[in-house]
């Protein structure tokens, strides 16, 4: 058996020497009031290990994060129809950008951008019963672990601050791209992304991707060629405009969020969690880059 926790130790220890740990995001005025000094990892391997230190049992705003989650849901229901409303290209462009949008007729270029998971949570809000519900026992489910909930205060923070993506949701509107009303796909939305989870809770969740498809408990199981799919958007799309620099530096699937969650994975192998609420210049956490890009360099262990 390998034995993480000393790479885990020193990935922490250089990490949290960093002087600037970044900025944390202010536009949705609840992350602001987050600690910056806070910074958790944690590592669950496929034949079920675990190794952790710091902050990993904090629950956190996942924001982005569940951006796979509900693409995974939707997976599950609709399969690849999916694709006839959302591409898969990387956008090369902020996740909140509404020039592209405009210009290629509405059609999200992946749906990880902010335009592409309202494309989804439309898709989840008219498929499931009790929309929110639904998608947070999944979300339990999938973790094992009924604690999970939302924040309201986030959902509704950025509910009133969200002119942005008030727009984007328009704009598809405009373009027939939303099946359902603009507020009731938002309210859905934001409270997707206002999920809390700590970094074990992620990397349980995550543990399907890892594993050929298969969750921790037999709730749900994608098959091999959509799990294959999702994990290539998480190399491709998964880090704002910094998927290149990520796959460049890390060389993982995964996906962060504004939270300051990042959660990679080496298909067969391990699921690896890291949270520093500190973001870089492009929204992505800045200690967790940096950990995750030491923990591979020194591991050698990497889809490449
Ligand atoms: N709820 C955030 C927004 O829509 C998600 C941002 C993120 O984590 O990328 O702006």
């Amino acid at each position: 058996m390998r034995n993480f926790q000393p790479i885990l130790k020193e990935i922490y220890a250089s990490a949290t020497n960093l002087k600037d740990k970044g900025t944390v995001a202010s536009y949705i005025p609840e992350l602001a009031i987050v600690d910056k000094q806070n910074f958790g990892i944690h590592l669950r391997t496929v034949d079920g290990h675990e190794y952790a230190i710091g902050d990993y049992n904090k629950p956190f705003s996942i924001q982005s994060i569940s951006k796979v989650l509900s693409l995974t849901m939707a997976t599950s229901l609709v399969g690849n129809k999916i694709l006839k409303r959302v591409n898969v290209e990387p956008s090369g462009h902020p996740f909140n950008q509404l020039a592209l949008l405009e210009i290629e007729n509405g059609i999200p270029r992946n749906p990880f951008i902010n335009a592409g998971a309202m494309v989804i949570a439309d898709i989840l809000v008219s498929r499931l019963q009790n929309p929110k519900e639904d998608f947070l026992n999944f979300v339990r489910e999938i973790t094992n672990d009924i604690s999970i909930h939302f924040n309201e205060s986030v959902a509704y923070s950025e509910k009133v601050t969200g002119f942005k993506n008030y727009a984007a949701a328009n704009l598809l509107k405009s373009f027939g791209n939303l099946e359902n009303d603009v507020d009731v796909v938002l309210d859905f939305y934001f409270h997707q992304c206002s999920i809390e989870m700590t970094c074990s809770q992620l990397s349980k969740a995550f543990y399907l991707f890892a594993n050929k498809g298969k969750c921790l408990r037999n709730v749900l199981h994608l098959t091999e060629s959509q799990v294959k799919r999702i994990n290539a958007l998480m190399l491709t799309c998964g880090f704002y405009d910094e998927a290149g620099e990520f796959a460049f530096e890390v060389g993982l699937p995964g996906k962060s969020g504004v939270g300051g969650g990042i959660v990679a994975l080496l298909p067969h192998d391990f699921i690896i969690t890291t949270w520093s609420p500190g973001l870089n210049i492009n929204g992505n956490s800045k200690l967790g880059m940096q950990a995750l890009e030491e923990f591979t360099t020194k591991t050698q262990l990497s889809i490449f």
